[in-house]
């Protein structure tokens, strides 16, 4: 692979750390960027290179695009992977990067704005043959509100165009709750993201969160890895996640992973992208594209054996896709539990130092995790410290070893997710493959046993 030679990670913890590893594989050399709260992470002890770029702040530092390109020229970075959050999203970047004669590893800067507004990715999905929500069709505006959400039957669903992190959603269960609704949800919007455009979706009761790993090399190839459930969710957060879906057989797996990988090829997309669906009555609705990498993708690699940040780099370079839809193995099952420096029962972050930290192993484990013994976590940031993802041949087996895991894990000095795992994997819903996007939080409403 030519082009690329130097990647500029423009992230921190465990998805800088991922993003390393991989670039090492492929013998391309790396430089990380820090806040000054980041000086001692991993990630910066890893890389070939690191630059610093601005004070604890994200906006001051992992934000900030300036200083981003300037590391890159400093450096002679060709390339920048952007991991997840932060500028992963950003059309801009990708538009700056481009204008620099820079590499952006993920898709087009226009692919990232038609799939950034949530009205136009939506109408994209549908031309592109993909099953979408019923709903609006364009922006609902106070008076036009209770007419729409009478065609599409209660319960609605409005939400913000910009969306993102579940923020300025708001359900209007009868007529009487529409106007309040609309106004709520327009303001949360206009607070969380500058745009107070809203649409209006049917409320799904009790679905499952499912969704299709894509990559496409942006001329038209593209192939699926099948799903993830990510149903297990707190506040729209993810909290553990499985491929394959418990709720799925080998036939709906292929049909909507086809309908994806197809869509993709349409549009030409390039690089790594998941098209999220909302699951009822063996009925799939797309609710939205993330045009990155995403936090879960290692159960996808788990169970397909394919790195996908090697995918990501290769057609950034464009060397293609190093398989074809037909070579793809679906071996086993993974879960992966995301470790969070949080309570595990009121969610309050935990920052602080590690005094203690041994990770588990054995057959079928992988931690993705930048932490270490004495490793401090500075309190700027988000508070997933690592990832936790186990394969098994059967969804049983990677129960077994999971609760083995568990138990081997061991990080003190600061409190986190690992002891709700610990009750997950005791419970008999679980066991069984058996909830949907509410079962999480309707379980931690009830008091501990
Ligand atoms: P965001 O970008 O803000 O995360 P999404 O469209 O991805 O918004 O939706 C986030 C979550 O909100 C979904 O995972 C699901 O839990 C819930 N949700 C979204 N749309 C619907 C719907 N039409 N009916 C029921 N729940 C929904």
């Amino acid at each position: 692979m030519p082009i690329i030679s130097k990647v500029l990670i423009a992230n921190r913890g465990e998805i800088a750390l991922r993003v390393l590893r991989a670039c090492k594989e492929l013998g391309i050399a790396t430089v990380a960027v820090h806040s000054t709260a980041d000086a001692d992470a991993m990630h910066v002890r890893l890389a070939d290179e690191s630059v610093c770029i601005g004070p604890p702040p994200s906006r001051d530092s992992y934000l900030n695009i300036h200083q981003i390109v300037a590391a890159c020229e400093i450096t002679g970075a060709d390339a920048v992977h952007p991991g997840y959050g932060f500028l992963s999203e950003n059309a801009k970047f990708a538009d700056i990067l481009d204008a620099h004669g820079i590499t952006f590893i993920g898709p087009t800067a226009d692919h990232i704005r038609i799939m950034g507004d949530k009205i136009t990715a939506k109408e994209t999905a549908k031309a592109l043959g993909i099953p979408v929500v019923p709903g609006s069709v364009g922006e609902v505006l106070p008076e036009n509100a209770l007419q729409i959400a009478r065609e599409i039957g209660f319960p609605v669903l409005i939400k913000a165009t910009a969306g993102g992190g579940g923020r300025g959603m708001k359900v209007a269960r009868n007529e009487d709750e529409v106007e309040e609704a609309v106004s709520t949800a327009r303001s949360e919007a206009a607070a969380a993201f500058g745009n107070d455009a809203v649409y209006m979706e049917k409320y799904l009761g009790k679905p499952r969160h499912i969704e299709i790993q894509v990559v496409g090399d942006g001329e038209g190839n593209a192939i699926h890895l099948g799903e993830r459930d990510c149903s297990l969710q707190r506040r729209h957060q993810k909290v553990w996640e499985e491929a394959n879906s418990p709720a799925l057989n080998v036939e709906q797996r292929m049909k909507i992973g086809e309908i994806c990988a197809d869509a993709m090829r349409k549009l030409k997309y390039r690089g790594a992208g998941t098209v999220e669906f909302l699951y009822e009555n063996g009925e799939f609705y797309f609710i939205e594209m993330n045009t990155r990498l995403q936090v879960e993708h290692p159960i996808t690699e788990a169970i397909t054996g394919i790195d996908l940040v090697h995918e990501q780099i290769r057609v950034a370079s464009g060397a293609g896709l190093s398989v074809t839809q037909d070579e793809i193995v679906f071996q086993g099952h993974a879960i992966e539990c995301r470790i969070n420096a949080e309570d595990p029962r009121t969610f309050v972050p935990s920052p602080g130092t590690i005094t203690h930290f041994h990770a588990p192993g054995g057959l079928g484990v992988r931690v993705d995790s930048g932490a270490y013994q004495g490793y401090k976590i500075p309190p700027y940031y988000d508070s997933l410290i690592g990832k936790l993802i186990v394969h098994g041949r059967t969804r049983v087996e990677c129960m077994m070893r999971l609760r083995r895991v568990l138990d081997e894990f061991v990080i003190d000095g600061i409190k986190t997710t690992l002891p709700l795992f610990q009750d997950l994997i005791n419970n008999q819903d679980i066991a069984n493959g058996d909830y949907d996007i509410h079962w999480l939080e309707n379980y931690l409403a009830q008091p501990a046993e």
